[in-house]
């Protein structure tokens, strides 16, 4: 495979690669220990690249950094490492031939640097901006308990993006209004067996109960694309040759039923009493909305009929991710309770564009006019109707493209956990009625370079922007 040209199918070598090092963990007996075993205090790992399921298995609390040969913005490895907090710079070619065991290094994320062996200087140098932003997170942290009205007093909902039990405790620790996207599948990527319906009740109860009142969304398992699991693989995924584009998400949710119907199960279980959000994942077209819905009333029927106390409601959203959907919104939103925009996958396929290829990491900007007029007319749609609109992509989490987003009409965002204090710092600096009016002009007439002109526009009116 490694000999192929197609460098799609070239790249499926991850996979492969990923799934025999767990496999060989598995049958020696020692599984995790690869990522355990042996890793320092301190560490910082390198390597060409990594699946988020082989990421997952690492110890977090010694793990203090990520620097891949590959890996883009949007790539799962590379979320799942935000969302464990642990810095990631990608696209470091060539790093592997240079970095030698026990080498000291040192990585700024932010700026997309790493330095190795560093000389006494460059280490005081790094030591006094590692000081300065430690210090800029203390006054985000201050923005905890704040809840983020804008400077013209509307309320914008920041609610924050989790997968696993341990990130729930970031919603105290950064004040988020709830969780905007549960990625379930995170369960099934750290699994050597598909979860059974019990592991996954005790999972979203314990979730839930520790958001105590606020929302949690769960989306349905998005599994598929850059997660693979290998107890899922199937002929069908096996052929995939875009598996981005390929049998995944709800398309695999509809037609491995069993799979739905146990996820649909012990949600609803989860909830009983309570209020209860789901939300499918890959929706292309308004009916695999309704057949995915249809398997949660039947698992709510079946609750009833035992007896057993059912969720207080259940509120039914749809990721709009896929562009075709934006065709149908008209026919979808009368079924919604809510709509939540993936800009990731939304991204790569406007831009026929895989978001894991590191060549193409930076070549289309989410401040592109094809993105933001695209990004208006969604949020169009949505005016006047009884559904609530959000963005979950990486997009929400960046001050400046969140800056855009509120100009565009969006008034929640569900980003990862440490963007929560300075998107809440940017929302209380802006007016809406003047950051739409600025946007309705430069979509009209885009300027050449749309990140330097809001960058401007911002420091005109005072807005910090980090
Ligand atoms: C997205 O596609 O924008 C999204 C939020 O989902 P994921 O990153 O898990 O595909
Ligand atoms: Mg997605």
């Amino acid at each position: 495979m490694r000999e192929i040209d197609d460098p799609l199918l070239a790249d499926r070598m991850h996979d492969l690669e990923d799934l025999s090092n767990r496999l060989l963990r598995i049958v020696s007996g020692q599984l995790g220990t690869a990522a355990t075993a042996g890793l320092r205090r301190d560490a910082i790992l390198i390597a060409k690249n990594l699946g988020p399921a082989e990421l997952l298995e690492y110890d977090r609390r010694r793990l203090k950094g990520v620097i891949l040969e590959e890996g883009s913005l949007t790539a799962h490895v590379v979320i799942v490492a935000r969302a464990m907090g642990v810095p990631v710079l990608g696209r470091a070619r060539g790093i592997r031939g240079v970095v030698r065991e026990g080498d000291e290094i040192l990585l700024d994320a932010d700026a997309g640097t790493a330095t190795i062996r560093p000389s006494q200087s460059v280490a005081t140098a790094f030591d006094t901006r590692f000081a300065k932003t430690q210090e800029r997170q203390a006054t985000y942290a201050k923005l905890r308990d704040v809840e983020p009205f804008t400077r013209c007093g509307t309320r914008i909902q920041v609610m924050m993006n989790a997968g696993l039990r341990e990130d729930i405790s970031n919603l105290n620790l950064v004040g988020a209004d709830g969780i905007g996207l549960f990625r379930t599948e995170f369960q099934f990527l750290v699994s050597a067996t598909l979860p059974q319906r019990e592991r996954q009740l005790r999972l979203y109860r314990d979730v839930m109960d520790a958001a105590g009142g606020r929302p949690v969304i769960f989306r349905t398992v998005d599994i598929g694309g850059d997660k693979a699991v290998p107890y899922l693989n199937s002929e069908e995924s096996q052929n995939d040759e875009n598996p981005a584009m390929g049998w995944r998400a709800l398309r695999l949710a509809l037609e491995r039923g069993g799979l739905l119907k146990a996820q649909a199960r012990a949600l609803i279980e989860a909830a009983s009493g309570r209020q209860l959000y789901v939300m499918f994942p890959m929706v292309s077209e308004p009916w695999e909305f309704d057949a995915a819905k249809a398997v949660f009333e039947e698992q709510l029927g079946f609750i009833k009929k035992q007896k057993k106390q059912p969720p207080e409601a259940i509120h039914y959203g749809a990721m709009l991710e896929v562009p075709a959907l934006a065709e149908v919104l008209d026919l979808l939103i009368p079924k919604l309770s809510f709509l939540s925009v993936g800009t990731n996958d939304l991204t790569q396929f406007l831009f026929a564009a895989d978001r894991a290829n590191p060549k193409l990491a930076e070549r289309y900007d989410w401040l592109s006019p094809a993105i933001l007029r695209f990004l208006r007319r969604i949020s169009q749609a949505t005016v006047g109707q009884p559904v609530e609109l959000g963005v979950c992509g990486e997009m929400g989490g960046r001050q400046l493209e969140a800056l855009a987003l509120l100009g565009l009409g969006f008034r929640r965002l569900s980003i990862t956990p440490v963007s929560v204090g300075p998107i809440k710092e940017l929302v209380r600096q802006v007016d809406l009625a003047e950051i739409s009016e600025a946007m309705t002009g430069w979509l009209s007439n885009p300027p050449d370079d749309m990140r330097q002109t809001m960058l401007v526009w911002a420091k005109d009116r005072g807005i910090i922007i980090d």
